[in-house]
């Protein structure tokens, strides 16, 4: 980019305040606009009864280190706060039980035989097949594939239902079947690709992890922040606060020479960080191919129930992180996180607080809907099933929807992200970025965001 542009950044969720805090850095002149009053977008935290909740993304995956780069830059290194890894286990519910996570596991790859061989996930033909693994020879396609059958041609369809597909498909909270591997999992496709068994792959990946982890350098898996996540987007607007514009849902783009007008005013660059769906609106009449283009990603509805009791009227506290329902889902219930255990800081003394992920063809129409009763107590009945120690009456709850809110890396992801970019060029000073496009997590969008400023 040339030095000292006028840059329109639409969308202040992560992805656009990331973008408008490395252009300004970068000596350009940003302006941003948001449609609501809240900064952060899907990021959203709230105190409850003395607990602090988090309505979307509960933390920073480690291995992914621009979010928590930025967060030093920002002075905020002293609020990050590691999960509990002395107490990381989870479960899986299947057929209304809950089973521990085979121990030895990276990700649903395993690298001790005995815990697989003792699992009750697994049938003795799903435990074989898991095991012969390294000893097949794997055929690889040459074109993109997706999550589920590459999962089937290593281990077998038991390992896609009870272990891959509620630990990767809960990730992007998609269905296994559509998703692009090479868009969301590359490195499994790397490790393939080098070692041929991933199990193979995975135990030389663990060597050098072993190898950090006596070095003193290995991180927690996750990372939050101690007043929660919200602490992110909060301390980028208030670096932003003169070049924000809250409360202003962009409606029209029109291009202006070789630079835009947003909503009428003159602007010679325009990054739209809006998920893709979001995106098409703004070209339904200027660009209708590209408005088509846009509209191609399929997106997927979930919710986050956050449930706040009274400690003592639990019979017991459950231990691990929580739990994912195994594959295809059963009901409404996608996953729970007991969210104390996770991270120290969220929880008051006397109360205990679960965080439930809701979704799939069971709950879809209701968030869409944003029907609040066709959720809550069907949720809440679900849970107390599975963990009968869970009160019948909540102190508080917190419902957030988020209708549409996945986006979709179908199969061919990459190739539509190519064919935007193509398109993107040839309108000129235009860019689109955010979770729609190279990566879902939080820090996925502040890379995207870090890139664009150092073109
Ligand atoms: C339930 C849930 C849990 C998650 N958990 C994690 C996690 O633990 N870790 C992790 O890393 N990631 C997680 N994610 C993913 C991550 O939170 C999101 O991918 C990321 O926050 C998306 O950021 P974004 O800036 O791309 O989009 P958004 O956050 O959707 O922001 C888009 C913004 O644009 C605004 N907008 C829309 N239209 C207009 C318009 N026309 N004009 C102006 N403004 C507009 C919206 O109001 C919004 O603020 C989770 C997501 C969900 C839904």
């Amino acid at each position: 980019m040339t030095p000292q542009q006028n840059i329109a950044i639409i969308g202040g969720g992560i992805a656009g305040l990331a973008s408008a805090y490395y252009l300004k850095k970068a000596g350009h002149q940003v302006t941003l606009f948001e449609a609501s009053n809240h900064w952060g977008g899907k990021i959203i935290s709230r105190t409850v009864e003395g607990c602090l909740l988090e309505g979307g993304p509960d933390s920073l995956l480690t291995e992914k280190p621009w979010a928590l780069d930025l967060c030093r830059e920002l002075g905020i290194e002293d609020e990050l706060l590691p999960s509990n890894d002395a107490q990381r286990s989870f479960s899986i519910l299947h057929n209304h039980r809950l089973h521990p996570f085979p121990a030895g596991c990276k990700l649903f790859i395993p690298q001790k035989v005995t815990p697989i061989l003792t699992t009750p996930l697994l049938s003795i033909p799903g435990k074989a097949r898991m095991l012969m693994e390294p000893f097949i020879n794997h055929k690889k396609p040459q074109e993109d594939e997706s999550l589920a059958d590459f999962t089937r041609r290593h281990f077998g369809q038991e390992t896609l239902n009870r272990l891959a597909g509620p630990l990767l498909g809960g990730i992007y909270g998609g269905d296994p079947e559509d998703m692009s591997m090479a868009a969301t999992f590359p490195r499994l496709r790397m490790l393939e690709n080098k070692h041929g068994s991933l199990v193979k792959g995975m135990a030389s990946m663990m060597k050098m992890a072993k190898q950090r982890e006596r070095a003193g350098t290995a991180p927690s898996l996750f990372t939050s922040l101690k007043s929660g996540m919200q602490k992110l987007p909060d301390t980028l607007a208030a670096h932003l606060s003169d070049h924000l514009r809250p409360n202003h849902r962009v409606k029209s783009l029109q291009k202006n020479g070789q630079g835009w007008l947003v909503d009428g005013e003159a602007f010679d660059r325009v990054v739209i960080a809006l998920p893709a769906v979001q995106a098409a609106e703004l070209f339904a009449e200027l660009d209708p191919e590209f408005h088509q283009l846009l509209q191609r990603q399929q997106t997927s509805s979930s919710a986050t129930l956050s449930l706040v009791f009274d400690r003592k009227d639990l019979s017991e506290i459950p231990g691990g992180f929580g739990f994912m329902s195994s594959h295809p889902l059963q009901s409404l219930l996608v996953g729970c996180t007991w969210t104390g255990t996770k991270f120290n800081h969220r929880e008051a003394d006397d109360r205990f607080i679960c965080r439930l992920f809701l979704g799939g063809p069971f709950a879809h129409e209701a968030i869409v809907a944003r029907d609040e009763q066709a959720l809550v107590a069907p949720a809440l009945e679900k849970l107390r099933e599975i963990c009968p120690f869970i009160p019948a009456t909540p102190r508080a709850h917190w419902l957030q929807f988020w209708p549409n809110g996945n986006p979709g890396y179908q199969l061919g992801h990459l190739d539509w992200v190519k064919e935007i970019h193509t398109h993107t060029e040839a309108l000129g000073n235009l860019h689109l970025l955010g979770s729609s496009y190279q990566g879902v997590s939080v820090s996925d969008c502040v890379k995207q965001a870090q890139d664009l400023a150092s073109q």
